[in-house]
């Protein structure tokens, strides 16, 4: 999986439409649980991509997502932020010059300080107290080792639980026992997923035509960066030498808003698209996808057969003569 190259798509995402194929390509079989990215908020991984969780909580019906179980993510008491980090100090001084010291405490006087504060004798077996100056003989008798402590570096207090505190993005401050939490749905593909599995069935039956009439190179659901550095999803990517086209299928189910994704995404990646369209959308979404910069195929249905002839004929001209 190339997630280095997804990652930059936390900001803008692919259609969630474009995210179900690749789902479903992949065979997507575990659960999906939300993270929390720091500074940014919480996001659930689809595919590669990292969504941030308002999109997939209003949209996840129609990724074919079903809810499978809850988890929650501590968050602030005040505003209710997930984006939380730990601070801890000295409960003396309050102040956070800490250090961590290997703990010694004499019981007869009570004195309790690093390792390093004892007087050690020349093998460096500890020999004597430095507040009382008697000398220390036996662990468990005379002295103990508690484990590790802190050392507040600024007022020298040893202590064995620093004092913790939660500074949120707003920079507001909770306590662990104030401390709020945030419920968010932990996600599996459900068995619609199904639904995707003819447009997939038609990228994989044009790959065939195209690869065998017109010997060319092409991926399916292939993912590539834009001039943006956005990550986008393009149906199917067409190559042949140095000239590149890509084919994006549109359903009877599309809207302006696909037509619009679209459109971002020939202008970021600079490449010139095929759309397949359902016949009865093409007049409104050739409002958006301008047919002098578009190679639409508006099809009544969406079978290799039906455009089989104006997809050869669109990609050999641009592929093969780069004249429309
Ligand atoms: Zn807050
Ligand atoms: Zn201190
Ligand atoms: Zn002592």
């Amino acid at each position: 999986m190339k997630s280095a190259e997804r990652v930059v798509a936390t900001q803008a995402s692919p259609s969630l439409k474009d995210l179900v194929l690749l789902l479903f390509k992949e065979g997507i079989e575990q659960e999906i649980t939300p993270v929390q990215v720091p500074g940014l908020g919480v996001y659930y991984t689809l595919a590669g991509f990292q969504i941030q969780v308002d999109n997939v909580l209003k949209h996840y019906r129609d990724v074919f997502l079903e809810v499978k179980r809850y988890v929650s993510l501590p968050s602030c008491s005040v505003c209710g932020s997930t984006s939380l980090r730990l601070e801890i100090s000295c409960p003396s001084c309050r102040q956070s010059d800490l250090l961590r010291v290997d703990l010694v405490v004499h019981y007869e006087c009570g004195f309790m300080g690093g390792v390093e504060d004892f007087i050690r004798d020349t093998q460096g077996l500890l020999e004597k107290c430095p507040k009382c100056g008697r000398s220390l003989k036996r662990v468990g008798i005379d002295y103990g080792r508690p484990g590790l402590g802190f050392r507040c570096q600024l007022c020298g207090a040893i202590f064995q639980y620093p004092l913790t505190i939660l500074r949120c993005d707003k920079d507001h401050l909770t306590t662990l026992d104030k401390i709020g939490v945030e419920r968010y749905p932990v996600f599996t593909v459900s068995k619609d997923l199904q639904k995707a599995r003819p447009i997939l069935d038609l990228l994989q039956r044009i790959q065939a035509e195209l690869e065998h009439s017109l010997n060319v190179e092409v991926e399916v659901l292939r993912v590539v960066k834009g001039r943006s550095r956005m990550a986008h999803i393009v149906h199917a990517l067409i190559r042949s030498g140095d000239k590149v086209v890509a084919v994006e299928i549109l359903d009877e189910r599309s809207d302006i808003s696909d037509a619009m994704g679209v459109v971002s995404k020939a202008v970021d990646l600079g490449i010139h698209f095929i759309v397949i369209l359902d016949e009865e959308k093409a007049l409104e979404l050739r409002k958006v996808l301008n047919p002098d910069y578009f190679t639409l195929i508006p099809t009544r249905e969406r079978t290799i057969e039906n455009i089989r002839d104006l997809l050869l004929e669109s990609v050999y001209s641009f592929v093969f003569e780069k004249s429309v």
